[in-house]
């Protein structure tokens, strides 16, 4: 047995490549042992599925090999993680138990559209990779009638993306020359655009959508879907394609191990702590409130910002340093906003204790650095 302390990491997404490669580059392999375990052996930036949606892209030319860590010293597996038992420091897979010194779990979301009853036989999953080109083939083929973009549940990933999916939309139809037939109406159940933004910029972002023609409906709290017909609380709307964000809960594990309580997430605090010594928690799978109603979203560059801060406490800790950081909230977001540009949402979760938010202009240089930003997390983390 070696004694070489070992960080198992659930999860290769933005939280657990961020965490692996931070600690990776601070210690070499005769300090501490990496394993990351994933079912699935890619990784994709979350916004090039929209870019899969619009046709601009493939899937293949989107993602990046999780089988290229080994590289770098940083063990993968590519199993599913059933159990995690917390006190007795394993987690299972499907085909190993592993035991581990250091714990993150940043397994991410898991989207549920069976709990909206009829999405799955009459909508389309907006965030399902899978689904992504037969959108893009009725997309294509549409010559009239409505497209509606609708998000059935709160929190969802990345709460700009259904805007910039309604963009893209309505670019993609500019350019076949027939927006004019097509009405594209976008359902919340938020009462603004993006509530964890505030309300200023909640405006300027609808004034986005409604200077496309893009029709905003906002408290639409979703009961059912109908063929052609989504029915709300208290009202009903016809659709000829519906792009759907389903609701998020948390992977059953998690459940099963009661570090969350369905249907929520892992509560954390800015240390990214779990109750249990050792096992950290980052990403979309957590719940960090800042305030009594806004948490921190559910996006990439915040997984990425935590498993950092996880990672750094994880090196001070092996090299028997007292100092804790906190995860600072700090993060600027993409918004493609149609037309070859692109503005970015630059955020501060914590300035005196609430979010402070600022959309800046869409420009086509924005839109470059949105490019930049994917090509080089696949470079530094694979
Ligand atoms: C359309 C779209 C656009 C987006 N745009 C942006 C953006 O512009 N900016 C931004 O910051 N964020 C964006 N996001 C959000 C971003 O992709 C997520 O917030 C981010 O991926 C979360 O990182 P994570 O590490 O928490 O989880 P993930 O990246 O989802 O990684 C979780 C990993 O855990 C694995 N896993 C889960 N359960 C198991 C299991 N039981 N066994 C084994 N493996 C398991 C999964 O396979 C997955 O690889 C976007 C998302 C979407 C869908």
């Amino acid at each position: 047995m070696s004694n070489i302390p070992h960080v198992v990491i659930l999860g290769g997404g933005f939280g657990g490549l961020a965490a692996a490669n931070e600690i990776r580059n601070s210690l070499d392999s005769s300090k501490v042992k990496i394993t990351i375990i994933d079912k699935k052996d890619w990784f994709m930036v979350g916004y090039a599925k929209l870019w899969i949606m619009n046709g601009t892209r493939t899937f293949e030319n989107s993602i990046g090999s999780l089988n290229e860590l080994p590289k770098k010293q940083i063990n993968f597996i590519k199993d599913e993680i059933i159990e995690i038992d917390p006190k007795n420091n394993f987690v299972k897979t499907k085909s190993e138990n592993i035991l581990f010194d250091f714990l993150i779990i940043c397994m991410g979301a898991v989207l549920v559209p069976e709990k909206i009853p009829g999405l799955v036989k009459n909508g389309f999953n907006l965030y399902d990779h899978n689904q992504l080109n037969e959108i893009n083939e009725k997309l294509n083929k549409i010559e009239s009638g409505k497209i509606a973009i609708a998000i059935m549940g709160m929190p969802y990933k990345c709460p700009p993306a259904p805007f910039e999916a309604s963009l893209l939309v309505d670019s993609m139809l500019r350019n076949r020359g027939i927006r004019d037939s097509i009405q594209i109406d976008f359902y919340s159940p938020a009462p603004m655009t993006l509530p964890a933004a505030g309300p200023e910029v909640s405006k300027q972002i609808l004034d986005l959508v409604n200077s496309e023609k893009i029709i905003f409906h906002n408290s639409q709290k979703i009961k059912h879907v109908e063929s052609k017909k989504l029915v709300f609380e208290n009202d009903e709307f016809d659709f000829d394609i519906l792009l759907a964000i389903p609701p998020h809960i948390a992977p059953k594990v998690i459940y099963d191990c009661n570090l969350a309580k369905s249907p929520g997430f892992i509560p954390i605090d800015r240390d990214c702590k779990t109750p249990f010594e050792n096992i950290f928690a980052v990403g979309d799978i957590t719940s960090l409130q800042v305030t009594d109603t806004i948490a921190v979203p559910k996006a990439g560059i915040f997984a990425e910002g935590e498993g950092i801060t996880v990672a750094k406490n994880i090196i001070s800790k092996l090299e028997l340093k007292e100092k804790v950081i906190l995860f600072d909230g700090k993060g600027g977001c993409f918004l493609e906003s149609g037309r070859d540009t692109a503005s970015i949402l630059e955020v501060d979760m914590f300035t005196n204790q609430k979010p402070s938010t600022k959309l800046t202009e869409s420009t086509k240089n924005n839109l470059s650095k949105k490019l930049d930003f994917e090509k080089e997390r696949l470079s530094k983390w694979l």
